[in-house]
């Protein structure tokens, strides 16, 4: 079979031209502050500083402003929580972030709770979730949007469909499955949400539609747990062993040519997870009260 790979890159570019366009539009014309990012990032975690450096540097591409705050290794619940009220309480940053994973001292449940929802451009905030569970208007975490947008603007017609997805993470697995789940165009499909408690999840993914894998075990969805036709994303990114190269959860070479579609790893579903979360600082912005049109 002819396997179409879905690329996120491309796609991410095109977003934030669309986005870029928007902040000329309807802020920069109507003479408003740019858009605003705050990112409150903790400890030392090298992919988390990673990630925090490539968000500054797609904001700064994109015409977004944002503010760093970096609090120190080992530094107490307490001052996490004083810069998160400064944050919220700033009508100058429009949404912000706090960097996960925290370390383990800090209560990641206290932390998200203390955003205000109406800045938590990352959607973790249990109002939003919420929300987004009764299809509500709200943030969506930025990986389910990426994966949505990514179907969508592919013409990857969803609703009908039987979709497993495999991981229940409340930053990817469970979101998704709420999405894809919903009384929506971008949804309306039947979910089968599988986990480590799944005893033989090849019994569901060979007769998935769609499977989106989101385990962080590298090569976990082998080409032989899969039907003929299905669309596969990949949302793992394991860093192989030895190796300075980034693996999916997907075992790509036997996925491909057996799939309708498949995210490539890197270049699938990371781009545009990036990607969303400047769509969601510029709708902060967009719902900006103190600003008159
Ligand atoms: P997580 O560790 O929080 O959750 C993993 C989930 O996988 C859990 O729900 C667990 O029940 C399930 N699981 C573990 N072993 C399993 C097994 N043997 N069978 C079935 N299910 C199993 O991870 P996460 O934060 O959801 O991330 C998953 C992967 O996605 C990681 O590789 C992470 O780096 C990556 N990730 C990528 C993006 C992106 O933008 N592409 C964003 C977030 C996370």
């Amino acid at each position: 079979m002819n396997t179409k790979l879905l690329n996120g890159n491309q796609l991410a570019i095109e977003i934030r031209k669309e986005i870029s366009k928007e902040i000329e539009k309807n802020i920069l014309n109507k003479k408003k502050r740019v858009p605003h990012l705050g990112i409150i990032l903790t400890g030392n975690n090298r992919s988390s500083m990673t990630y925090v450096n490539s968000k500054i540097k797609e904001c700064q591409n994109i015409g977004i402003k944002s503010s760093l705050i970096h609090l120190p290794v080992g530094c107490i619940e307490k001052k996490l929580l004083e810069e998160i009220n400064k944050m919220n309480q700033n009508p100058l940053i429009d949404g912000f972030i706090v960097q996960l994973p925290l370390e383990k001292h800090i209560n990641q449940d206290k932390i998200i709770l203390s955003i205000d929802p109406n800045k938590d451009v990352d959607g973790f905030h249990p109002e939003n979730f919420g929300k987004m569970a009764l299809n509500i208007k709200s943030f969506f975490p930025a990986t389910a949007l990426g994966i949505l947008t990514l179907l969508e603007r592919n013409q990857i017609k969803i609703p009908g469909k039987h979709t497993v997805v495999i991981g229940r993470s409340r930053i990817v697995g469970r979101p998704i499955s709420i999405l894809m789940s919903r009384r929506s165009n971008s949804g309306n499909s039947t979910v089968t949400l599988t986990h480590s408690h799944t005893p033989n999840i090849e019994d569901y993914t060979k007769q998935a539609d769609i499977i989106i894998v989101a385990v962080g075990i590298p090569k976990f969805l082998k080409g032989r747990m899969i039907k003929k036709g299905s669309i596969v994303i990949d949302v793992g990114i394991n860093s192989a062993k030895n190796e300075k190269k980034i693996l999916g959860d997907v075992d790509f070479y036997s996925v491909y040519g057996k799939a309708s579609y498949l995210t490539p790893v890197p270049g699938g579903v990371g781009p545009m997870t990036r990607v969303m979360l400047l769509k969601n600082t510029l709708i902060a912005a967009l719902n900006r009260k103190d600003e008159k049109n």
